[in-house]
C-alpha cells in the first residue's frame, strides 16, 4: 500500500475510533494515524460501565480497549483531552481547540453521541447522575450502598441495567418511564413486558406513564416529585433519557446531516475524503433500503472495520444485520434485525429462555429478540441473524 505524508485523522477516541485505528494497521496502512479525543482517559469499552463496574467487579480503568503503550507501539498518535473544533475541507485539515491544526489524507468522524440532559428543576443537585463515562459509573457505584434508595428516570436499556445492578447491591429501586413501555425504541412491547416482569418479580417498582415534575433536596437529592404531586424519597437518581448524535462538527463543515452524519453504504460522507462510523453515522443501508443509525457496540466495531477498509481504497458496503445485547440479573437480552419493522410477534421457548420472532404483514421475519441464558439464546439468534440478512429490505 502506498502512503502519503498526511496522516489519517480520526476524530473521536471512543470505541469506534480506536477500533478504526487498529483496523487501519490491520489492513495495511503504514502512514501516520492521529486519533484525537476530548476525553482524558484511554479509549474504553462502555458496556461494562452499566454492568460489571456498578457491581464492583471491574474498574473503569480495566475497561480500556488497549493499554496505553499499544498506541505508540502501533504508530498511533493518540491526542487525548483535545477536541476538534472545526474541519476546514478547503485546506484539508482539522483545527483543534487551542489552535493546533492537523492535515489529513482521509478523515474519519467517530464522534459518537451525547446524553440527553435532564431539564427539570433540581437536576443539578448532588446525587443526580447520568451514565456514560467511567467517572459516572464510579460515582454511581459508590452510592449504591445496601439500603440506599435509587430512582431511575428513563426505562431504556441502560436505565434497566442500572436498576438490575442496584437491586443486586441491596438498594430499593424505582424506575420511572414516561412512555407506556420500557425500551420502546429497541424491542417490541411483548419483549419489554417480559423484561419488566423480571424486574418486578425481583422487587423493582417499575412505573409507566409518569412525568417527573422536579427533584427536591438541599445539597443532595432527597426526593423525586411526580406531576401527580407524589414525592418519592431517594438517596440517588440516575437518568437515562437517550442520546443524540454528535454531528455538529460535520454540519458546520457543510456535510449532510440528518439524525447523524449522512453517509453512503460505504460510510463515506458527501466529501470523498471524509468518512463516519459508530453512533454518529446515519448510513444508507442497502439491506434495508433506508437510512439507518444504530447505537450499539457491534455496530461501532463493524463500522470501524468497514470505514478503515474504504478509507484505504476498498469498496466494501456496510451490510451488517443490526445486533445488540443487554445483561440484567442472570439473563441476557439479544436482539437481531429491526423488530420495529414487524407487526406481529410470535413467541417460542427454549428451556427457560424465550425467543420472540417479529414478522411483518407479509409474514416476513424482520427481527428476532431473545431473553434467557446465553447458552440457550446465542445460537438461535446467530441463525436468525443469517436468515434476517436474506429477508431484510
Ligand atoms: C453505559 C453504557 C452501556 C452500554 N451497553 C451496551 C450494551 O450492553 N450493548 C450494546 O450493544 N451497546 C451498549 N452501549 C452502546 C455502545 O457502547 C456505543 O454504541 C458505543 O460506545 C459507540 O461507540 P462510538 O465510538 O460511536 O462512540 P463513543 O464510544 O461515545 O466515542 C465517541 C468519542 O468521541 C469523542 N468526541 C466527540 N466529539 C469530539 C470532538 N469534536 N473532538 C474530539 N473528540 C470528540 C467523545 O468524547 C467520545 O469519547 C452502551 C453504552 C453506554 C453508555
Amino acid at each position: 500500500m502506498t502512503t502519503c505524508q498526511e496522516p489519517i485523522v480520526i476524530v473521536g477516541a471512543g470505541h469506534s475510533g480506536a477500533r478504526a485505528a487498529a483496523a487501519l494497521r490491520k489492513h495495511g496502512w503504514t502512514g501516520g494515524i492521529s486519533l484525537v479525543g476530548e476525553e482524558q482517559c484511554l479509549p474504553y469499552d462502555r458496556p461494562p460501565l452499566s454492568k460489571a463496574v456498578l457491581l464492583g467487579k471491574k474498574t473503569g480503568e480495566q475497561c480500556a480497549l488497549y493499554a496505553g503503550s499499544w498506541y505508540a507501539e502501533n504508530g498511533i498518535d493518540l491526542l487525548l483531552a483535545q477536541s476538534v473544533d472545526r474541519i476546514d475541507r478547503h485546506s484539508v485539515q482539522v483545527m483543534l481547540q487551542g489552535g493546533r491544526s492537523l492535515a489529513y489524507h482521509r478523515l474519519l468522524l467517530a464522534t459518537g453521541s451525547s446524553i440527553n440532559s435532564l431539564t427539570v428543576s433540581g437536576a443539578d443537585l448532588n446525587g443526580v447522575l447520568p451514565l456514560r463515562t467511567p467517572q459516572h459509573a464510579h460515582a454511581i457505584a459508590d452510592s449504591l450502598q445496601s439500603g440506599s434508595r435509587l430512582v431511575v428516570i428513563g426505562g431504556g436499556v441502560i436505565g434497566l441495567e442500572v436498576a438490575a445492578a442496584a437491586l443486586q447491591r441491596g438498594c430499593t429501586v424505582t424506575v420511572l418511564e414516561r412512555a407506556p413501555q420500557a425500551m420502546g425504541r429497541s424491542v417490541p412491547a411483548i419483549v419489554s413486558e417480559a423484561v419488566v416482569a423480571e424486574h418486578r418479580h425481583r422487587g423493582v417498582d417499575v412505573r409507566f406513564g409518569v412525568e417527573v415534575a422536579s427533584l427536591d433536596g438541599t445539597i443532595g437529592v432527597q426526593s423525586v416529585r411526580l406531576s401527580t404531586g407524589e414525592a418519592l424519597p431517594c438517596d440517588i437518581v440516575v437518568y437515562g433519557l437517550g442520546v443524540r448524535p454528535n454531528a455538529d462538527l460535520a454540519a458546520a463543515a457543510g456535510l449532510s446531516t440528518d439524525n447523524g452524519i449522512r453517509t453512503d453504504p460505504y460510510l463515506r460522507t458527501d466529501d470523498d475524503r471524509i468518512f463516519a462510523c459508530g453512533d454518529v453515522c446515519c448510513y444508507d443501508s442497502r439491506l434495508y433500503k433506508r437510512a439507518i443509525r444504530l447505537e450499539n457496540w457491534r455496530n461501532a466495531e463493524d463500522q470501524a472495520d468497514t470505514a478503515a477498509r474504504n478509507m484505504l481504497g476498498q469498496q466494501v458496503p456496510f451490510d451488517a444485520v443490526p445486533w445488540f445485547w443487554s445483561n440484567q440479573y442472570d439473563f441476557a437480552l439479544q436482539v437481531a434485525g429491526l423488530p420495529s419493522l414487524g407487526t406481529e410477534t410470535k413467541v417460542e421457548t427454549i428451556g427457560r429462555s424465550r425467543l420472540f420472532l417479529s414478522t411483518d404483514a407479509e409474514g416476513v421475519l424482520r427481527g428476532a429478540s431473545a431473553i434467557g441464558s446465553i447458552r440457550d439464546i446465542a445460537g438461535p439468534i446467530k441463525e436468525f441473524k443469517t436468515a434476517l440478512a436474506a429477508t431484510a429490505s
